[in-house]
């Protein structure tokens, strides 16, 4: 999305695609080496999740890696957060890892239904890339009506690749209100938006303290998720860049009641 929007001459688009330019300084950790293929939707261990609450496998990525699901809360109000989608971009791991206990804390359970992929490319981040391990871009590969056939890193048809699969049948399943992505931009931080969720964006920025960028200032964007579910679905998403680099904790503290008002509606 916003990452996704950027001016297409080739330096910038390095830039803005976050491909090559600033390598993730972060190293693979245990838990993104490769796993054999999960049995889908069993559970796994979770991380930072409240007692009790287990996360799902809902698919695996090309190489098999598990892509994992958490849904907290019974509320009649479905919102999806998708953790990252970018391989290269790991700076809302941390805040991903956090918001079951922040959800729990906030007592959001009773009107809410919080569903959170914590990462649809775990190929991607585990090689500090940003496509998955085919190097095709998964936020390029959404059936929106501005798709683009000719771009092979873009998967050559929609739904190409078992991670946009993956999450692509999750909105269809659950139909969110608002979907919230987490990504990371090379030289500063922002929030952007696709669809019907202008008022969205302006109340995260106002409590976050982070800019509003206007998607006039990106170039299309074409087959990507805010394309397909904002822009044609017409179900808002909020996009939150975090600077590349950054703390992730930090950044946490910054965003925590933003991301729980805008869960919150
Ligand atoms: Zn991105």
């Amino acid at each position: 999305m916003a990452a996704h929007r950027s001016k297409a001459c080739a330096c910038i688009m390095t830039i803005v695609l976050c491909a090559t330019v600033v390598a993730c300084s972060h190293r693979a950790t245990t838990s993104e080496l490769p796993a054999p293929p999960p049995t889908v939707g069993a559970s796994t261990s979770g991380s930072a999740a409240p007692a009790g609450i287990d996360w799902k496998v809902l698919g695996s990525s090309v190489q098999g890696r598990p892509i994992r699901s958490l849904t907290l809360g019974h509320g009649s109000r479905k919102v999806l957060l998708v953790g990252g989608i970018h391989g290269d971009e790991r700076e809302g791991a941390y805040a991903t890892a956090q918001l079951p206990a922040a959800f729990a804390a906030a007592n959001l359970a009773g009107g809410v239904t919080l569903t959170i992929i914590e990462d649809v490319n775990p190929d991607g981040r585990a090689a500090a890339q940003r496509g998955n391990a085919n190097g095709v871009d998964i936020n390029r590969n959404f059936p929106a009506s501005n798709f683009d056939t000719h771009e092979p890193s873009y998967g050559g048809t929609p739904l190409s690749q078992p991670e946009s699969r993956v999450l692509f049948d999750v909105i269809d399943r659950i139909d969110p209100a608002l979907v919230l992505v987490f990504h990371s931009w090379v030289d500063k931080q922002f929030v952007n938006f696709d669809g019907p969720a202008l008022a969205i964006a302006e109340r995260f920025s106002i409590e976050s303290g982070i800019s509003l960028t206007p998607s006039s200032e990106f170039s299309p964007t074409p087959g990507s998720l805010g394309s397909y579910v904002g822009r044609d679905r017409r179900t808002p998403v909020l996009t939150i860049e975090f600077l590349r680099g950054s703390d992730p904790k930090a950044n946490w503290e910054r965003v925590r009641s933003a991301v729980l008002n805008a869960i919150a509606g």
